[in-house]
């Protein structure tokens, strides 16, 4: 057995997708938003000692994890008591990327390949890009960061390359919706080619990846009207060559 832990650093972020239910809400868990406390982290990782069941940790829910201001501190303090796996099998990064620049880079690079864990510990750092240009940026992020995500997912990945290391896997993702899926072909072939510079094979999907590879993948927009949502979906991956017509996209136990 296996406890997928997901610890929400912040329910603040630096863009606001109009998909997104932090973006939506002014109190996304109905309270005012807030930063986990550094006592309340250490506490908790401290509570995973001795688990029975294996922990597969992600320091993510709603918000952008990269946005609190400890964040560095509280993610090597993590990889620093989890000698041996001691606390967690797996750690797995949630990010918009927008923060995740050179030096943040290092540091997940660093954190992956250190000789006290387990070599597939830090197993991904997942992006939440959604776009292929500036201006779907804008419309589906909410905020002009287009070319920076790049520079940082670009520099991410040459870096780990740099680094001769195969852990964190990059996965790529796209959530299909109206205002981008014109950007689709494009994203696949942009961020397809920087794949394809590392030399290894790369899952394209449409659902969620394995940790098995760096992936790109094209995922639904989970809304009210979710049979269009899926629709678009399909259609969107059945011209990437992704799927077959009439094929179902969605793991049953995905969301
Ligand atoms: S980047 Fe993530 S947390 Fe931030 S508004 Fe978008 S979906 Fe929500």
């Amino acid at each position: 057995m296996a406890v997928y832990l997901n610890l929400e650093l912040t329910d603040h972020c630096n863009v606001c997708c109009p998909m997104c239910s932090q973006s939506l809400r002014h109190l996304a868990h109905g309270e005012t938003k807030s930063f986990m406390s550094w006592d309340a982290w250490r506490s908790v990782l401290a509570g995973l000692e001795g688990a029975p069941e294996e922990v597969h940790l992600c320091p993510h829910w709603l918000g952008e994890p990269t946005v609190h201001p400890d964040f560095d501190r509280m993610v090597e303090y993590a990889f620093a008591m989890n000698r041996d796996n001691r606390l967690f099998r797996s750690f797995k990064l949630h990010t918009n990327g927008v923060l995740l620049g050179d030096s943040r880079a290092r540091l997940m690079v660093r954190l992956a390949t250190s000789p006290h864990h387990a070599p597939d510990t830090f197993t991904t750092v997942h992006w939440s890009f959604d776009a292929a240009s500036p201006a779907t940026y804008a419309k589906v992020k909410g905020a002009d960061r287009y070319e920076q995500v790049a520079r940082n997912l670009r520099g991410f990945v040459r870096c780990r390359e740099r680094q001769g290391s195969l852990w964190p896997r990059a996965h790529i993702a796209f959530v299909v919706q109206p205002d981008n899926a014109h950007d689709a072909e494009r994203f696949l072939s942009t961020w397809g080619a920087l794949l394809e510079e590392t030399g290894r094979p790369w899952d394209l999907t449409a659902d969620w990846p394995s940790q098995e590879r760096d992936a790109i993948y094209f995922r639904p927009l989970n809304c009210a009207d979710q049979p269009t949502a899926d629709t678009l979906h399909a259609r969107i991956c059945t011209q990437l060559g992704i799927a077959e017509e009439g094929q179902i996209l969605r793991a049953a136990e995905s969301f």
